[in-house]
């Protein structure tokens, strides 16, 4: 069955009704990049540019990111790339860039609020963001956004980046869903994005009051507890037909998630590279109109152990 879902990984991953869903990797690296391409990924959902700026002493120059981008976009040959900037904390510290310690680091200067406090390095990868882009269809995306606010200083940011130019064409920008605000205030956001992409890692872990990754805290921090569910469902529906949102947090690679999420209207996944063509055949394997109807349930749901329990009672391979 694996070797088949591989074979078959290239093509479009369309539901039985008809429904296509991409499926883009999550990568780290230019490597991954090439994973993700030869697993069949629709395009790269979330470029992690973290690596490039760890463990160094000072940061990537414009024309270092550049080049990583750039080669990220052809190992992807014409498949849209999303890359995310900076998406550090306290919890990552950076020798060039010291900061202040934090009693709650993921409650701190992280993400897109640390990138603010250093406009001179933001610009610096916006630049190269906006050189990249004129060699590739690229997405550029924003992590940690809480308000409008932030959007607006980023996007004054990026047209003075892209000077003397204009910001490239076709270069769409975007915001991760990962704070709670986000997703239930996204009316506000919707004028100022081109899309979003729901970052369930982080968004379960501030629905649900759990840090990530907290080993006593694995079994509350269910991405498919229904609050968190909620938040995806009130994005996809108030953002269908103005922006495209998709998924990029692990969920979107469990097989329980999968037939939620799509009954939910989410249209894109990002997924790891080893995932992408195990996710695809999924999708192959849905009805839309059925996803629907258990996603409603699972939305009534009383919580994440009573939604597994629906999702598997709907048939073994989804509904
Ligand atoms: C997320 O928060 O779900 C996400 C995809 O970003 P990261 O895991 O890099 O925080
Ligand atoms: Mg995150």
């Amino acid at each position: 069955e694996h070797a088949r879902d591989a074979a078959e990984a290239p093509r479009d991953a369309v539901t039985r009704d008809g429904r296509r869903v991409e499926v883009g990797a999550n990568v780290g690296s230019v490597a991954d990049a090439r994973a993700a391409a030869a697993a069949g990924a629709d395009g790269v959902g979330l470029l992690r540019t973290e690596v490039l700026f760890l463990d160094r002493d000072r940061p990537p120059t414009a024309e270092e990111q550049e080049q990583e981008y750039r080669a990220v976009l052809d190992a992807l040959a014409g498949r849209p790339v999303t890359i995310r900037t900076l998406d550090v904390g306290g919890d990552k510290p950076l020798r060039y860039w010291p900061q202040a310690a934090e009693a709650n680091p993921f409650l701190g200067v992280r993400g897109v609020r640390l990138s603010l406090t250093r406009p001179d390095l933001l610009a610096t990868q916006l630049a190269a963001v906006c050189r990249a882009a004129r060699h590739g269809p690229v997405r550029l995306m924003f992590p940690m956004v809480t308000v409008v606010e932030e959007v607006l200083a980023v996007r004054r940011l990026l047209a003075e980046a892209a000077a003397p130019g204009p910001v490239p064409d076709g270069l769409r920008v975007g915001v991760m869903v990962e704070v709670p605000a986000v997703a239930l205030n996204v009316e506000a956001f919707l004028p100022h994005v081109d899309f979003l992409s729901i970052g369930t890692n982080d968004l379960t872990q501030y629905t649900l009051a759990a840090e990530r990754g907290h080993p006593a805290l694995a079994a509350l921090a269910d991405p498919l507890d229904p609050a968190v569910l909620r938040l995806v469902a009130e994005t996809a529906s108030r953002a269908a037909g103005r922006a495209s949102v998709s998924v990029c947090g692990e969920v979107a690679a469990d097989p329980a998630a999968l037939p939620v999420l799509v009954g939910l209207g989410v249209r894109e996944l990002s997924v790891a590279p080893s995932a992408v063509a195990g996710v695809k055949a999924a999708v192959r394997r849905l009805d839309s109109g059925a996803c629907a109807g258990l996603a409603r349930r699972c939305l009534a749901a009383a919580g994440a152990a009573e939604v597994r329990a629906l999702v598997r009672t709907a048939s073994p391979d989804g509904p």
